[in-house]
């Protein structure tokens, strides 16, 4: 294990740093490993991020975003540089199964791992732990890590503190979930005042639909919602079918199963879809319901208590059975 005086000591000659995180990014994955980036490079690293697969298009505006390498378009540089590598950080996920094929990579490099995340339950591959499951977004971590761990908040630019507005914007729901908390808006603050426009921020990522995705969207509410009543839960599910009339892109569903949460009385949210090799769920939920504990024990997933996702390799039909077999499980939860 580092210390910090350890890890700041390594940190302060120029070093070949891997920076990686979760399958299929979202705006904190992205966020965070980016911000992290745009901050080494001014340090003089050779830095690069490698995502495990593709992302949504809405992020490709973000500084920085053409250096990074998509492992499964380049599987054979990846390597080399995981395996040249003197610093691995490992951003937003905490178990070497989130990252597929290149968690095998990871694994057996002789890099120092840095794990910052704020999800449940790590697993033991580290060599420096910055994790807190409080924090809103790995972006607030991040942040931390740089102006308070090693007390360098003056490198905290525009292209950084753009970078991780992103990723707490986007995993704070936009600032409206209860972790929001004063100290993330003093943050966003701060970050504002290096630079970051929020307002252009917000734009970018979240008015970039394309005509597809906002008709995708009807049809999920106007024909694929149901709702059961008996367990304050509704569900949206669509097949790879739909998918494909739809001609959705890797991101195009991203924040549906938010729609399903918004009925009123509606305790629990779940958005199942047919991808090309399995039926993947994502679950958001109120309160104190534990959305990740389902997929963890029946779906092979995690995450956190308000917003967890898991996998099935059973038919669209039977996951949509074996989800609604589970709910009587959870009826006191979900009616109280
Ligand atoms: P989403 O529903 O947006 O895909 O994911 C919501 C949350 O659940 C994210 O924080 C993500 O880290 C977690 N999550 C989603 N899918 C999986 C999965 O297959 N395994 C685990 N462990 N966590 C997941
Ligand atoms: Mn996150």
């Amino acid at each position: 294990m580092l210390d910090i005086t350890a890890l700041a000591d390594l940190l302060s000659q120029p070093k070949k740093i891997v920076i990686t995180t979760h399958h299929k990014p979202d705006g904190d994955a992205l966020g965070s490993s980016l911000g992290l980036y745009n901050y080494l490079i001014q340090r003089g690293h050779h830095a690069r991020v490698i995502t495990p697969t593709d992302y949504p298009q809405y992020f490709e505006w973000m500084p920085g975003n053409e250096d990074v390498i998509i492992y499964t378009d380049h599987v054979e540089q990846s390597n080399e540089l995981v395996a040249a590598a003197d610093i691995i950080f490992c951003l937003d996920f905490n178990t070497l199964s989130r990252i597929n094929e290149l968690g095998e990579e990871v694994g057996k490099s002789d890099a120092y791992k840095i794990m910052i995340d704020h999800h449940l339950e790590p697993q033991d591959f580290d060599d420096y732990r910055y994790w807190n499951i409080n924090a809103c977004a790995t972006a607030q971590l991040v942040y931390d890590f740089i102006a308070i761990e090693l007390n360098d908040k003056a490198l905290v630019n525009k292209d950084v503190a753009t970078c991780l507005y992103t990723g707490i914007m986007t995993d704070s729901g936009s600032f409206r979930l209860p972790n929001t908390t004063s100290a993330v808006h003093r943050t966003v603050a701060d970050l504002i005042d290096a630079g970051a426009v929020n307002w252009r921020i917000h734009e970018l990522v979240y008015n970039s639909a394309t005509e597809n995705r906002l008709r995708f969207l009807g049809h999920c509410l106007a024909n694929k919602l149901e709702v059961l009543q008996e367990f304050n839960t509704a569900i949206i599910t669509v097949t790879s079918e739909e998918l494909k009339q739809y001609d959705i892109n890797t991101g195009d569903t991203e924040g549906i199963v938010n729609y399903a949460l918004s009925i009123s009385g509606i305790r629990l949210a779940a958005f199942i879809v047919q991808r090309k090799d399995k039926v993947k769920l994502s679950l958001r939920s109120k309160g104190e319901f534990p959305a990740n504990e389902i997929c963890k024990k029946y779906f092979n997933g995690g995450g956190h208590r308000n917003a967890a996702g898991g996998a099935s390799d059973d038919s669209l039909e039977n996951v949509i059975a074996q989800f609604k077999s589970i709910l009587p499980n959870y009826k006191t939860l979900l009616i109280q």
